[in-house]
């Protein structure tokens, strides 16, 4: 078969055979193809393996030389707060100084000081500052993130949120999939009335899937945010409607989040800092993705979640920016699998599948991107270093030189060619 592009020369492509959710052991277990080539058609790859490619070269099949750098699948963050106005850096002196979070959000800074900016921010200046951010995490070899709302906290501004990733859908390269996360909070004005808000959020969940803003439903079950009883009856009506539904759970303390996301069968349990050995259990009985997010902990000081101990458990996980103004600023994503690596003690090949298929599985997409495979989406990242673990160890760079997307080169020697 004559393809559209061929790229040889791959020095080595790395990339999962398992079907997701890949769990505990097989994470570990990666195809490494030496001197290898990926063929595309129409924006989907039609071959890859060892050697030049030649079977799947015609007259008009452009080629190119990957000049020995090493190829994986374009990675997935699976849970970014993309969209939000403003910054937060005014906070970072009172971190430093060892004031809790939780502290820092009673006396109504953290995300109530992000929920007014993004509320009084114009549809235009969400979008410019959010688009900005995904080039960023392009060229960090990003082609997929998930993208919650949750900085609206009425109806009103969380509907401007999701249709400014609606818009991002449609106007550059990176793939957005939408998540409603009205529940991220309590707003101010309902400081006095949980419940009043709680039923905001219920009602609101319909307009949104009526409008087919979002795939999937988040809550924050934290002490001082949702209780677990509110998390589930938000979850429960989420998955009636038919969204898929993930937690933030077990972030500071144990409220049990995980073992509801293991009871409901949510996508994912997100962030599991304080995850204890019986939700250790319901989890590993589950498909949910225990999520990951080491940026958030090296960001606030806090212990990294075990990633060891889940993947023990023969669970699988799946790593994540967590990108927000509050707990996390940074797109580099490299950075995030270089902490999973450093910090979580995971081996290259559990990251890459954390960042890849596990991603792609929990996003409901896994069909179509995480791995290199034959009929997949051709989203693909040059790295140039002489193997994998080299982008792990040389840390706080950015090692990605070109990015494929649906086939397209979108970032060629490090700079954006197209949207
Ligand atoms: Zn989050």
């Amino acid at each position: 078969m004559n393809a559209g592009l061929v790229v040889r020369n791959i020095g080595e492509l790395w990339t999962t055979h398992h079907l997701p959710p890949v769990r505990g052991a097989a994470m570990n277990d990666v195809t490494v193809l030496k001197d290898a080539f990926i063929a595309v058609n129409n924006g989907l790859i039609v071959g890859f393996g060892s050697g030049s490619g030649d079977a799947f070269v015609g007259p008009v099949t452009e080629i190119r030389d990957a000049c020995r750098m090493v190829l994986t699948p374009g990675l997935v963050d699976g849970h970014t707060h993309l969209v939000h106005a403003g910054s937060r850096e005014h906070e970072f002196a009172l971190k430093l100084q060892g004031v809790p979070y939780l502290e820092i959000l009673k006396r109504g800074g953290g995300i109530l000081s992000t929920v007014a900016a993004t509320r009084a921010a114009s549809f235009d200046e969400l979008y410019d500052q959010a688009r900005k951010s995904l080039l960023r995490m392009l060229a960090f070899g990003v082609t997929t993130v998930e993208a919650k709302s949750g900085y609206g906290l009425e109806p009103k501004s969380e509907r401007k949120i999701l249709k400014v990733i609606e818009k991002l859908n449609e106007t550059q390269a990176v793939t957005l999939i939408p998540t409603a996360m009205g529940a991220h909070a309590i707003p101010a004005e309902y400081a006095f009335d949980r419940e009043g808000y709680v039923a905001t959020v219920l009602a609101d969940l319909e307009t949104i899937r009526l409008d087919g803003l979002a795939e999937s439903v988040d809550v924050f079950c934290e002490a001082g945010v949702f209780t677990v009883s509110e998390t589930k009856r938000i979850l429960m009506r989420a998955k009636e409607l038919g969204f898929a539904i993930r937690v933030h759970a077990d972030e500071i303390v144990s409220t049990g989040g995980a073992g509801l996301a293991a009871e409901l069968g949510c996508a994912s349990a997100d962030h599991l800092m304080a995850i204890n050995d019986k939700d250790i259990l319901a989890l590993a009985g589950s498909d949910t993705v225990a999520n990951l997010l080491p940026g958030t902990s090296f960001y606030l000081g806090h212990d990294y979640a075990p990633a060891r101990r889940l993947i023990a458990a023969n669970i699988a996980v799946g790593i994540a920016s967590d990108y927000n103004p509050g707990s996390c600023p940074s797109e580099n994503f490299q950075f995030t699998l270089q902490l999973a690596a450093n910090q979580m003690k995971m081996t290259p090949s559990e990251v890459l599948t954390a960042a890849t298929i596990n991603p792609g599985y929990h996003l409901g997409k896994s069909d179509r991107i995480g791995s290199i495979a034959i009929g997949k989406d051709a989203d693909f990242v040059l790295f140039d270093v002489p193997n994998f673990d080299y982008v792990l160890y040389h840390f706080g760079v950015n090692l990605v030189v070109d990015v494929y997307k649906k086939g397209r080169r979108v970032i060629a020697d490090g700079r954006l060619v197209k949207e």
